[in-house]
């Protein structure tokens, strides 16, 4: 809901993005002011693409750490700012650098694929980058006998093992949204509304995928609901998606699928939650908190990153 002080702030973000030559990227999973005032909203891939080719000097990244650091690594020339520097994620979180270089060593001579969620650190260990939207079609561009590492996301690496049935040894990590999703609740609330299609992320855990309609990335959800003609949808995925379903077809139902504790409001990220339209503006005002990563680091980084967008773009992903 709009109000003074929120058309304040969006005045004045947008006289300041002018000013510096800044443009703000978010996430779907950002509040639906934050999704309407940015330049380019879109999941981890698009993001990634956006970050990678643009001509703004100050990239505000409205979404989480991680991916503001992905932008770092692609666009180090630009200056990168992140409106709350404790927008982290529990999944990048689940993945430390020291334990994951032990898990390599007891896993030697697999090709890394690691998911975009997560740190640099992560991803200079890597030898190729997926997102959701990517991550079976990546892992079907190895050869066919190459073993490989999945991380850091179980589910995500189970729904690409029984996609693909190639040799992966995967992570155990999970995010803290997409497996708090009940079975049991998204089964009532079918029954309630028989004719609704349940559209589910792969970060789901398996029973969830199990009763999907469809499943896919936030970008591939939202293409779903664009095209299908169902009338209403149980989306199983971080609830900022709906703001972007509603403004493609405000005619449909879109039923947010009810979490385990139903008092907790799990289906909402609560460090994508954290950037609001005051953090913007300040973050934009004062030109930080900045993201700034070691070159050494950043080049390593770079690498795996570059990989999965080259496939991604002869795959016209
Ligand atoms: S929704 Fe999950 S994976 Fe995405 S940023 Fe939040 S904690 Fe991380």
């Amino acid at each position: 809901m709009k109000t003074e002080t929120s058309d304040y702030y969006i005045t004045e973000i947008k006289k300041l993005k002018a000013e510096k030559n800044a443009i703000i990227l978010a996430h779907f999973y950002q509040t639906g002011d934050i999704q309407d005032i940015s330049d380019f909203v879109g999941d981890s891939l698009a993001l990634s693409q956006k970050a990678a080719a643009n001509s703004a000097d100050i990239i505000v990244f409205a979404g989480v750490k991680f991916m503001a650091e992905t932008a770092k690594i692609l666009a180090p020339e630009k200056k990168v700012l992140l409106p709350d520097i404790n927008a982290g994620c529990s999944l990048a979180d689940s993945c430390k650098a020291d334990d994951f270089k032990k898990f390599l060593k007891a896993n030697p001579g697999r090709t890394v694929v690691t998911y975009v969620n997560t740190s640099a650190e992560i991803k200079a260990l890597s030898d190729i980058i997926c997102t959701s939207s990517n991550a079976v079609q990546i892992v079907q561009s190895l050869p066919p006998d190459e073993k490989i590492i999945f991380a850091p996301d179980r589910n995500l690496g189970n729904y690409v093992l029984n996609k693909t049935g190639r040799d992966i040894v995967i992570w155990n990590g999970t995010c803290h949204v997409h497996e708090e999703f009940s079975l049991e609740a998204i089964i009532n609330m079918k029954k309630e509304n028989p004719d609704a299609k349940i559209i589910v992320h792969p970060e789901c855990e398996l029973p969830v995928r199990m009763v999907a309609d469809f499943i896919g990335s936030t970008s591939a959800l939202l293409n779903f609901t664009r095209k299908d003609n169902a009338k209403t949808y149980i989306v199983a995925t971080e609830a900022g998606i709906i703001h972007q379903m509603k403004k493609a077809n405000p005619l449909k139902n879109y039923l947010p699928a009810p979490p385990r504790d139903s008092t907790c409001g799990c289906s909402e990220c609560s460090f994508m939650k954290l950037i609001t339209l005051e953090k913007i503006y300040n973050c934009l005002l004062n030109e930080k908190p900045e993201i700034l990563l070691d070159e050494d680091l950043l080049i390593k980084a770079q690498k795996p990153i570059r990989r999965m967008m080259e496939i991604s773009e002869k795959l016209g992903l």
